[in-house]
């Protein structure tokens, strides 16, 4: 195997330039192609370059959240609306207990959630499972249930396929590919740049968008919110970017007709595990009830 099989989408034209890079590279690029998650029912499947370690990345936005926290906190903007935090974390919570199923480990990651005043349109899963949802994305877009599992499940599917890791990794793959290739092959620059952008921007971060939006779906499928109506979120995203275009999150997450054709393309593979979760937890509800009618008529019972 060589680092010419790694990618199929490596230009011809590289393949001779990229023979002179260092054996480090190599061994680096061999074992980092991987997968961070297992395919789930929408089937995702799409092998990653991930050079650089997660501990170190996740230790990082960890330190990251707790100063971004501590700062609202003196500000008095952290989780300052005792409904909307409880909102927020039961349905972050209900989409933490599905992680599993894309992959073991994250159920056990220290996952925090904090809601942050501000008017922003924002929400972000830190690596390793730092929540942050901005009280301006609830209120401003007057966000449903199913509307904040979707938001919060896109942005969970980002942390559990690390996107922030492989994005790092292609950076340090594009400089060392610049710095190697050109000194050891005098190769035109233009050629190599076109070359680099190609092989470290593919898959670029517009599919990793997609490919969080149908794992979003999933997850929150499976936390029992309609995967319908996650389209709604963006309908909603599209009509608030309106003038408001360099809003960041919005600017990075554009709404528009290939992300909602792509959700509903999806949907229909995840519609049965929503409707099995709303079955389960209607169940669980009716096995409560009666212990409920026991304790009103004044024989109360110990909860099971
Ligand atoms: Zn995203």
């Amino acid at each position: 195997m060589s680092v010419l099989n790694l990618c199929p989408t490596l230009p011809k034209s590289l393949h001779k330039p990229l023979r002179w890079i260092g054996a480090a590279l190599l061994v680096g690029l061999l074992q980092g192609c991987a997968n961070t998650t297992d395919s789930g029912a929408i089937g995702l499947q799409r092998s990653q370059l991930l050079l650089i370690s997660s501990e170190e990345l996740n230790a990082k936005a960890a330190q990251g959240f707790q100063q971004l926290s501590a700062d609202a906190q003196s500000k008095k903007k952290l989780n300052t609306d005792a409904r909307l935090t409880q909102r927020v974390r039961r349905i972050g919570n209900d989409l933490i207990a599905q992680v599993s199923v894309f992959r073991a480990d994250a159920k056990d990651w220290d996952w925090e959630i904090n809601v942050f005043d501000s008017d922003e349109i924002n929400a972000f899963c830190a690596p390793g499972g730092k929540i942050g949802v901005y009280t301006g994305i609830v209120k401003r877009l007057k966000l449903t249930d199913d509307e904040l599992a979707a938001v919060m499940g896109h942005e969970i599917a980002h942390a559990l396929r690390e996107h922030s890791r492989e994005k790092a990794s292609q950076q340090m793959v594009s400089n060392l590919l610049v710095t190697t290739v050109s000194a050891a092959a005098k190769v035109d620059g233009s050629l190599l740049d076109m070359g680099s952008q190609m092989f470290v921007h593919l898959p670029n971060s517009r599919s990793m968008e997609l490919e969080s939006d149908v794992m979003g779906l999933e997850l929150m499928a499976r936390a029992g919110y309609d995967p319908r109506n996650a389209p709604k979120l963006w309908e909603k995203m599209r009509a608030a970017s309106g003038g408001n275009k360099g809003l960041a999150f919005m600017s990075t997450h554009p709404a528009d007709e290939e992300r909602i054709a792509a959700m509903q393309e999806n949907i229909p593979k995840v519609v049965h595990l929503y409707e099995e979760a709303r079955a389960r937890k209607a169940a669980s509800a009716g096995k409560r009830a009666p212990a409920a009618r026991k304790k009103g008529s004044g024989k109360p019972q110990k909860s099971q």
